[in-house]
């Protein structure tokens, strides 16, 4: 079978519940997909401000992408293949006015009406560096110190719905990408990995780095899982949250040339172009902070206030 399903500890609900009675998740009725109070998007903003700050400062250019993208990009990712169970994909009407009618009726009778509805080629964004290849490979060849592109905190679907308030089918995750030499790109990810480190441990929170793997799908999946694992191609900056396990807040993801081979990006000489990204999830740090020093951030800690730029 494809996908495990992942257990979720009687913490987890417990502190969903106390975010909720809080008012910093508002609940929609469907699990992991909430709304947010303005004391926790202004923790999120900040946090999206310093990471965004950090990149800049190092080099990073920044680029903005809306929260959908071609179909036939997640195509070529493979993703659709790899993980066909996070995938969400976009559909719309697709009929004529008798058909407009029967969806109406049912659609109020909360009955199927799927049957209307075709593919528009577009997809929910997976991943938030998605874009930002496609992107570089319209540039042209990469200039000899390769390409830092900072694709800000957005906004990402994969459909894993769960009453972890950590594991979220819709959030933010703030990609950097970097792509150049394989050198570059292995000296980039292993500064980053401190950086990261440092970023989450300055804000009082018990992170520390491990190997991880994708959720890939199905019997091919677990052979992709272990070649990662294998490989060292995915890092996770793991942070405690809501027992039993400390929760993934930020992954390093090795691509070699997956990207770079699947969108022609090349570069200056003659070496080969590599990818690597870096993506910190903003709702998991903001909930390690909540978690962490307590639901009113108004009584943290003043150094973790000031290490995250939140207002006073
Ligand atoms: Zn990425």
């Amino acid at each position: 079978m494809g996908s495990e399903v992942r257990a979720v500890s009687a913490e987890q609900v417990a502190l969903r519940d106390r975010l909720i009675d809080a008012g910093h998740l508002i609940p929609s009725g469907v699990d992991g997909v909430y709304g947010h109070s303005a004391a926790f998007e202004d923790l999120r903003e900040a946090l999206g401000t310093r990471i965004s700050a950090e990149a800049r400062t190092r080099g990073a250019t920044r680029l903005t992408f809306p929260p959908v993208l071609p179909v036939r990009q997640l195509e070529a990712t493979g993703y659709l293949a790899n993980m066909p169970h996070l995938a969400g994909t976009v559909f719309s009407f697709d009929g004529d006015d008798a058909a407009a009618a029967v969806q109406g009726t049912r659609a109020s009778a909360h009955e199927d009406w799927s049957e209307f509805q075709a593919p528009t080629g577009v997809a929910l964004m997976p991943a938030a560096c998605y874009p930002v290849y496609p992107a570089l490979a319209r540039r042209g060849p990469l200039p000899a110190a390769g390409a830092f592109i900072d694709a800000g905190g957005a906004w990402v679907f994969r459909h894993e719905p769960s009453t972890d308030p950590a594991r979220r089918q819709i959030f933010h995750q703030h990609e950097l990408v970097r792509a150049g030499t394989p050198e570059t790109v292995l000296q980039w990810r292993a500064q980053w990995a401190q950086l990261g480190l440092d970023l989450l441990t300055g804000l009082g929170l018990e992170a520390r780095l491990d190997r991880a793997n994708d959720p890939f799908f199905g019997r091919r999946g677990r052979l992709l899982a272990a070649n990662q694992r294998a490989q060292e191609l995915k890092l996770e900056l793991l942070v405690p949250i809501a027992g039993p396990e400390p929760t993934a807040c930020a992954s390093f993801n090795h691509h070699l040339d997956h990207f770079s081979s699947t969108f022609a990006i090349t570069g200056a000489g003659d070496d080969p172009v590599h990818t690597a990204c870096l993506g910190f999830g903003h709702e998991r740090i903001v909930l390690a902070l909540l978690a962490r020093h307590g639901l009113d951030p108004d009584r943290w800690p003043a150094e973790v206030q000031d290490r995250l730029g939140a207002p006073r």
